[in-house]
């Protein structure tokens, strides 16, 4: 168990380890708080890979926490385009204009401020203290739990918060106190890449095999363990991908709730037939020509899913502004890639318009 076992005698082998390992990545070349803050909320539910390129356009757009702070909502919401969970950059900008209240656009080196802004919890508290500001706080995300229940032995339910709560208290009083942002990054560098979540861990390589207790007993493979998780809610939809010559009917979404602000095809909540589509097509004011099916797509998000049927809606050319109802917007892909964020959910259906989603788009170009 967690709680009885000596976690002192990890730190000397992690930190002899971790200078030779630890890969080179954008945000560890300058770790400022800003930097470290930005690159942990990406990478919550996002690949290290897939948040790099992302990361280096948001940095070079959005210095520092006052440019951030000032960013218009439809800017913010482009530059996360692709990456999802979007209240994510939405607290984000909330945490900024409080720290440019507050704290003259410097994010306060202490760890219980930083747990009052908007967005940071304790993992992300922990990472910006330690990393940026070398304070001897514990950082621990389900990387770190993995590694330390398997280290332990211990089956405890990681998906507990009580779980998580003991491990950072326990891991408090073992950090150094002189290299607690190397402690940090070496715990998730061991994480992600030798004690790893998916497949087999590479024992071999692993600095804390001689003193694992799973590796010994052979028993990492079970480990850690996680209680079943809420079932995800399903939600049919028809989504449209309505065409006037060139132009695409874009919808804006509610300023609250799911994917709030952003811009989406029009959808409609089931599956419905080419009658109905019709008949809401006409309730736009537009006159659908030719409905052709689409293929179907799915997205998952944290707690729904989304399955989804689609048609492609050839409608007449109209004047503008008739046919636009308020919240819609015909647009064509110039416009639309560089001004209207779309949430991957629908990039399916992007590809219709010959949309790149998010940082996709710049490869391509
Ligand atoms: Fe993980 Fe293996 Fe290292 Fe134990 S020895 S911490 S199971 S990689």
């Amino acid at each position: 168990m967690l709680k009885d076992y000596p976690l002192k005698q990890l730190v000397q082998p992690l930190l002899e380890w971790y200078p030779h390992h630890a890969r080179v990545l954008p945000w560890r070349e300058e770790p400022t708080p800003y930097r470290v803050w930005v690159s942990e909320i990406m990478l919550q539910q996002t690949r290290v890979e897939a948040v790099k390129p992302y990361f280096e356009r948001f940095m070079r757009e959005l210095s520092n926490i006052e440019l951030l702070a000032n960013c218009p909502q439809e800017r913010l919401l482009k530059l996360w385009e692709g990456l999802g969970y979007y209240n994510r950059v939405r607290n984000m900008q909330k945490a900024a204009c409080t720290v440019m209240e507050e704290y003259d656009g410097v994010l306060p080196a202490d760890y219980e401020a930083l747990l009052k802004l908007k967005g940071i919890g304790h993992y992300t508290a922990g990472a910006i203290a330690s990393i940026a500001y070398g304070i001897p706080v514990p950082a621990v995300d389900g990387n770190v739990l993995r590694i330390l229940m398997r280290v332990s032995e211990d089956d405890s339910d990681i998906l507990k918060q009580s779980v998580k709560t003991e491990a950072e208290k326990l891991l408090q009083p073992v950090i150094p106190k002189k290299q607690a942002g190397m402690f940090t990054q070496a715990m998730m560098e061991l994480g992600a890449t030798v004690c790893v979540p998916n497949g087999e861990p590479k024992c071999a390589q692993c600095p804390w095999q001689p003193f694992c207790m799973a590796y010994k007993n052979g028993s990492y493979a079970g480990l850690p363990k996680k209680g079943k998780a809420k079932p995800r809610k399903i939600e049919e939809k028809t989504v449209l991908v309505i065409r006037d010559g060139e132009n695409v009917l874009l919808h804006r979404r509610p300023k609250r709730g799911l994917l709030a602000g952003m811009y989406e095809f029009p959808n409609l909540e089931g599956h419905l037939t080419r009658e109905e589509v019709t008949k809401y097509v006409e309730s736009l004011e537009l006159l659908p020509l030719k409905i052709e099916p689409l293929e179907d797509a799915r997205h998952i998000f944290s707690h729904i899913e989304w399955q989804m049927s689609g048609y492609m809606v050839r409608v007449a050319q109209l004047e503008e502004p008739a046919g636009q109802k308020e919240g819609y917007v015909f647009v064509n892909k110039e416009v639309s890639e560089h001004k209207y964020a779309i949430p991957s959910a629908f990039a399916r259906y992007t590809r219709y318009m010959n949309i790149h989603l998010g940082i996709s788009k710049e490869q391509t170009e």
